[in-house]
């Protein structure tokens, strides 16, 4: 269905895209993923012509987009775009949102443009909604909309440019699950995502995209289990992490629990989970000795899904677990999670006591 060959596209003197080659076949899900500023969104921008490429070639059904003789317009019809931000138009209802385009582009009367609209409402689970404003809607349900307009129009293709990054971590689930249900109709899709759980569940092919190419290619197995390149495997093991220091007993609890919260709600982590780290955090910080400090440490494995809270004990403490000073904390930290370890480590100060809580059940719980 698509062809891509060579495809540059540099702005100024900077090569954002060097030489991306790839097809695209009917019906396939492709997720396009990679670490930020390496053209993924570029390259879906040159896919549908907003971003004019620098050179190579781009066939759609054998037609080439970049030859003057191509109707831009009526290629663009057949990929429809989502983008992070929902792009609705404020100052119309979500039916008039729907119908705009159809009645405009694909000459539709109103009639026939509405009944299309209330069975993608059904679709994207919004029926209810076709008289409200945009303003009445949380984020998912705007991005749900979005996704309905762009169905509108009959694509051939959709081109999804982190269609998740800007919701809340509780809505991401509902619009995955449309994107989910469409993969399954069979719908041809490209989709840049940060979600590796949900791209590596719903994709035909992924491909990782990095230096300006499209670095490695395969089915999820092969790039999730056994990517070939090295900074495939980088990007696909990453483990995250937020350090804090506790100088003593007086630190801020909240704005240290602020600041877990802001990196869990970057990676995704779903609100209970969130909620069963704070709680964790703060047992493990009352049964902890403060006076001389420690280093605390939150590590997120995203292919894994296992977040583990480490406590570094300055040297000569004695050991929160080994002590176990209040047994109703105790037990909460060992409810709440799958694993927990005591360990002597050598800092260059000397050696440390690493406590280790491994939360349990989050795998269960992640948008997918
Ligand atoms: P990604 O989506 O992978 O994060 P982008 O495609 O957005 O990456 O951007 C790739 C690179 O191209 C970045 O270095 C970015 O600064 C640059 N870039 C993107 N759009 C423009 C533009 N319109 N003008 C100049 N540089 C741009
Ligand atoms: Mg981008």
């Amino acid at each position: 269905m698509i062809t891509i060959e060579h495809l540059q596209k540099t702005y100024g003197g900077l090569a954002v895209l060097k030489d991306v080659n790839a097809t695209i076949e009917k019906g396939e899900v492709i997720s396009i993923i990679g670490p930020s500023g390496t053209g993924k969104s570029t390259f879906l921008r040159c896919l549908n012509l907003l971003e004019r490429p620098t050179g190579g070639r781009i066939l759609v059904d054998g037609e080439d987009l970049l030859s003057p003789r191509t109707d831009i317009s009526r290629i663009r019809q057949k990929m429809g775009m989502v983008f992070q931000s929902f792009n609705l138009f404020s100052h119309l209802s979500i039916m008039d949102n729907l119908c705009l385009a159809p009645v405009k582009l694909l000459h539709k009367s109103r009639a026939e443009a509405e009944r299309r609209g209330m069975e993608l409402l059904q679709l994207v689970g919004l029926s209810e909604k076709a008289q409200a404003m945009p303003s009445q809607l949380s984020g998912g349900q705007k991005q749900r909309i979005a996704i309905a307009r762009c169905l509108a129009m009959d694509p051939e293709i959709i081109l999804f440019d982190e269609p998740t990054s800007a919701l809340d971590p509780t809505m991401v689930s509902e619009v995955l699950g449309v994107i989910r249900g469409l993969a399954k109709q069979g719908m041809t899709m490209a989709i840049v995502t940060h979600e590796m759980r949900f791209a590596r569940d719903v994709s035909s092919r992924i491909f990782y995209m990095d230096q300006g190419l499209i670095y490695e290619q395969g089915t999820p197995e092969q790039i999730f289990e056994h990517p070939k390149e090295e900074r495939t495997r980088v990007f696909i093991n990453r483990i995250r992490d937020y350090h804090s220091h506790i100088k003593n007993a007086h630190y801020d609890l909240y704005a240290l629990n602020a600041e877990l919260e802001t990196f869990m709600s970057k990676n995704y982590l779903p609100l209970e989970t969130q909620n069963q780290l704070l709680l964790l955090a703060e047992e493990a910080l009352q049964i902890t000795p403060l006076e001389q400090g420690l280093d605390l440490t939150l590590r997120y494995a995203e292919k894994t899904g296992q977040l583990t809270l480490e406590l570094l004990l300055a040297q000569g403490q004695m050991s929160a677990f080994q002590q176990s000073p209040d047994p109703l904390s105790m037990s909460i930290i060992q409810g709440l999670c799958s694993r927990t370890g005591e360990s002597v480590v050598n800092c260059p100060e000397g050696p440390r006591v690493r406590m280790e809580m491994e939360l349990k059940g989050i795998k269960e719980k992640l948008n997918v």
